[in-house]
């Protein structure tokens, strides 16, 4: 047995990371993505009961017990958390992931310390690596969950010299390093290497607004994976450098999407404080304020729903704070009943997270088919009779198109303002994510239906169904 072992350990990790590859790919599409995530939730299964029949596992009392109060712990937390607080969530998890990396590498050091063993060169490069990485992502994610939680501040906290100083940061890890690299076992060395680390990670997030921490949240993400993988290179296990390097992967494919989607460069997100209302507050949708927007009642907008032959739903951040998409499908299906054609518009930064409206809409049981990309449905628009957008704003926002003072000028926006009629839920005139005024409001098509998403969506399919 003990000779079939790490062969049947090996060739099980190679069915996990293929389950693994297998699953991610099905997550690309809202169709198959459940079946993705059991079809992973499978190749971890397998990678775990693999690695706990590995010989060096010594201890499996304390696994079942760590395993028993992770388990429970991250059952009541999932169960708890509402989606609006995803991002913060992930980053918890993040920050847990770069811990346990990090943890990996200085129990190693103290395990060849304590063995007197010369450290070979490239598992003394990992185990640095690993601390570096995997710190920096234990006290960034932290940070970046404070802020998002409105524990501290979310501003960005900046102080005279504040490069500098990072460069000098930067400059101490190199050099411990380098000294580590040539004297292995030192242990103060090793120490002030982690806790130079730590403090990197606190410097990396502090200058970042609270409204880019999602973005920060996915490259978190993404380090999480390198760090786990450095780890792996330390411990020597393919299965944690071929999962790390998959994290690492599509972290920063996410990080590049959510960029992309909000037309900023990952340099300016890291590197301006945008968010705070400095940059973003100024700009004011050239000037719409001083504008009237016609509102309306749920009898009038239910008028302009049923009588229409099509409408589309455009869904934003409002719709996930109120818990709305019940309700929504709820007016969808009635309006399908009377003969309307009813589409979904998805922008891909929609609410908080990429995403967020795809998962929301599937949870009220909504049919894939009907959801567009925005690619899709931005030619469209023109036919449409009726745009609902139900707490949206910024994915809105025509001053992306026209406003080149506009802090969201250049992102691309779901074009509502060319539909016949647009009618807009939403409590009040406060602006979205970006603190920019929104002219689409103040447009002669717009009518404006003031209430929180949930009870005005009710009326809405209430009135309906008296038509
Ligand atoms: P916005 O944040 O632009 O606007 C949301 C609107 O919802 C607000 O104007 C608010 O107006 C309204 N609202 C809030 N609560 C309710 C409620 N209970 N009922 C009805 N309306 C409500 O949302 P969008 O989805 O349009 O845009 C997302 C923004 O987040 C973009 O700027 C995007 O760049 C950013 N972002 C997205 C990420 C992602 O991955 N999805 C990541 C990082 C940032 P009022 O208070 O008047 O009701």
């Amino acid at each position: 047995m003990s000779d079939f072992l790490p062969t049947g350990i090996q060739l099980t990790y190679l069915v996990a990371a293929s389950l693994f590859i297998f699953g991610l790919k099905k997550l690309g599409s809202p169709a198959t993505a459940r079946n993705g995530n059991v079809v992973a939730s499978v190749g971890m299964l397998l990678a775990i009961v693999a690695t706990m029949l590995d010989q060096h596992v010594l201890n499996y009392e304390m696994i079942l017990l760590g395993l028993a109060i992770g388990s429970g712990i991250g059952a009541i937390v999932a169960y708890k958390v509402q989606m609006t607080e995803m991002p913060q969530m992930v980053g918890l998890l993040n920050g847990l992931g770069g811990a346990a990396s990090a943890l990996v590498a200085v129990a190693e050091f103290w395990r060849l310390l304590d063995s007197g063993a010369p450290v070979p060169l490239d598992v003394n490069i990992s185990m640095l690596l690993d601390v570096l990485i995997g710190g920096v992502t234990f006290t960034g994610s932290f940070l970046a969950f404070a802020k998002l939680q409105g524990l501290i501040s979310g501003s960005p906290i900046t102080f005279p010299f504040q490069q500098p100083f990072n460069l000098l940061l930067l400059g101490a890890y190199l050099v411990g390093s380098a000294y580590l690299i040539i004297t292995p076992d030192s242990l103060p060395i090793f120490l002030g290497v982690v806790a130079v680390s730590l403090v990197l990670g606190v410097m990396f997030v502090i200058p970042i607004g609270g409204g880019d921490m999602p973005v920060v949240i996915s490259l978190l993400n993404s380090l999480s994976g390198v760090a786990a993988a450095a780890a792996g290179f330390v411990v020597m296990n393919n299965m944690l450098i071929i999962a790390g390097a998959l994290v690492g992967a599509s972290g920063l494919i996410l990080t590049e999407i959510m960029c992309k989607a909000m037309n900023r460069s990952l340099f300016s997100v890291l590197f301006s404080a945008f968010g705070t209302g400095a940059t973003s507050g100024g700009a004011a949708g050239g000037g719409a304020t001083d504008q009237t927007v016609r509102s309306i009642d749920p009898e009038e907008g239910a008028m302009m729903l049923g009588y229409a032959r099509s409408v589309v739903i455009v869904p934003g951040y409002g719709m996930a704070v109120a818990q709305a998409q019940h309700s929504v499908r709820e007016l969808s299906d009635q309006l399908e009943k009377m003969g309307v054609d009813v589409k979904y518009a998805i922008h891909p930064v929609a609410g908080r997270m990429p995403g967020h409206m795809n998962v929301l809409l599937a949870e009220a049981n909504v049919a894939y088919t009907q959801l567009y990309d925005m690619d899709d449905i931005n030619p469209q628009f023109e036919q449409a009779d009726v745009a609902l957008v139900i707490g949206a704003n910024d994915v809105v926002n025509p001053a992306a198109r026209s406003d080149a003072n506009s802090p969201i000028y250049g992102m691309p926006i779901l074009e509502v303002d060319r539909a016949k009629q647009t009618i807009v839920i939403k409590r009040g005139m406060s602006t979205g994510f970006a603190g920019v005024d929104n002219e689409l409001f103040y447009k002669d098509k717009t009518t404006m239906l003031f209430g929180s998403a949930k009870d005005m969506v009710a009326k809405l399919v209430s009135e309906v169904k008296q038509l």
